[in-house]
């Protein structure tokens, strides 16, 4: 096969899809749509339906004048870009701002898709390192940062797959570091809604910061992975940039009408987001109490360590029916937070395992 030499062995994404009664493996929102927010989405989408001869709104206007609403920090649709996913979001961002001779910074464990969109755009990608538990310092980032002098670092925050956030006075540092060499900042708050304390949020500092660009998502919160809707907000020039990029009307008329309508009923959809926090914290309540070592979590799942074996607890669990994700991570396993259902079968398979 003729491919690219720099591709050659790699592995593409794969997180298991197997049918299983409890999938509760990559962090969606499991909680059933409200009928009264696919009936919107059904009606808008049928009005759409009825021009779909003609390409959508290049520009997706409404749709980025609604999200800045949303989002609020005092941000206009200038400010605001979408993309068929976060991950398209991320894609465009490393087209602008990597690509050949150019490097991405992160601090793993993290997002696993950071280092495979850096190979796809040909951007270095350079593994930062975290400390033993995970967390992540001022010194240790800055340090990293100033050894390696990546055209851009991409903080997750609440990071994935250990679930904790991380604080503004070490999102601040980095943008300190990365901005003395013109670098750019990324901030994927991909779970920000489901935060302790959702006011910490890096949209506080993009004021005054023309490098630093936070991305959000409407597949985990909002409920519409399935739609593909990512976004970020960031200096007007950012977004610019990033058109220089983008496939002509990448995002479609059906997607734009998708988004617009769950973005109308967001009370309705939010209201799930207090729901899946308190099976969140109920999941780290017990594997405390089952002597197992979850990590804080400011996101929609809990990572937990303390297993002898994590590759035969996923596999029992399985054998239950129950679908959790292994990130590779000796002795810990990552669960999504799902409804009461799915979180007690989560809990009483895993109980079962551990009393064996
Ligand atoms: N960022 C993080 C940290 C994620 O965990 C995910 C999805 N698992 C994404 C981005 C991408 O999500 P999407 O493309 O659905 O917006």
């Amino acid at each position: 096969m003729p491919i690219r030499e720099d591709l050659r062995g790699r592995s593409p994404y794969g997180a298991p899809m197997i049918d299983v009664p409890v999938t509760i493996n990559v962090n969606e929102n499991t909680h059933p749509m409200p009928r009264e927010v696919v009936e919107a989405i059904g009606r808008e989408v049928h009005q759409v339906a009825l021009n779909l001869n003609r390409y959508p709104d290049r520009e997706f206007v409404t749709l980025r004048e609604e999200l800045a609403a949303y989002l609020g920090h005092g941000l206009s649709k200038e400010n605001l870009w979408a993309a068929n996913g976060s991950n398209e979001i991320l894609q465009q961002l490393f087209q602008v701002f990597g690509g050949p001779g150019r490097s991405v910074m992160s601090f793993v464990p993290t997002y696993s898709m950071y280092p495979l969109l850096a190979d796809g755009t040909n951007t270095e990608f350079i593994a930062g390192q975290r400390a033993e538990d995970f967390s992540l310092s001022v010194e240790s980032a800055v340090e990293q940062i100033r050894e390696h002098r990546p055209n851009i670092v991409v903080l997750c925050s609440p990071n994935n797959p250990t679930g904790t956030g991380l604080e503004l006075a070490v999102v601040e540092a980095v943008y300190e570091a990365v901005a003395t060499y013109n670098g750019i900042t990324i901030v994927d708050e991909a779970y920000a809604e489901f935060a302790q304390d959702p006011s910490q949020t890096a949209l506080t500092l993009l004021e005054g910061r023309d490098n630093l660009v936070v991305t959000r998502t409407m597949s985990k919160a909002f409920a519409l992975a399935g739609a593909r809707v990512g976004y970020f907000a960031a200096a007007p020039a950012i977004a610019d940039a990033v058109r220089l990029v983008r496939l002509p009307y990448h995002l479609s008329a059906v997607t734009q009408a998708t988004a617009l309508a769950a973005l109308r009923h967001r009370g309705q959809l939010l209201a799930n987001v207090e729901d899946i926090r308190a099976q969140r914290d109920r999941i780290v309540e017990k594997l405390t109490e089952l002597g197992l070592k979850p990590a804080q979590s400011d996101s929609n799942f809990v990572f937990f360590g303390g297993l002898e074996n994590e590759k035969e607890a996923w596999q029992a669990l399985l054998d239950d029916g129950v679908l959790v994700r292994d990130n590779g991570i000796a002795g810990h396993l990552r669960v999504t937070a799902g409804t009461e259902e799915e979180t007690t079968a989560f809990l009483t398979s895993l109980e079962k395992y551990l009393k064996g």
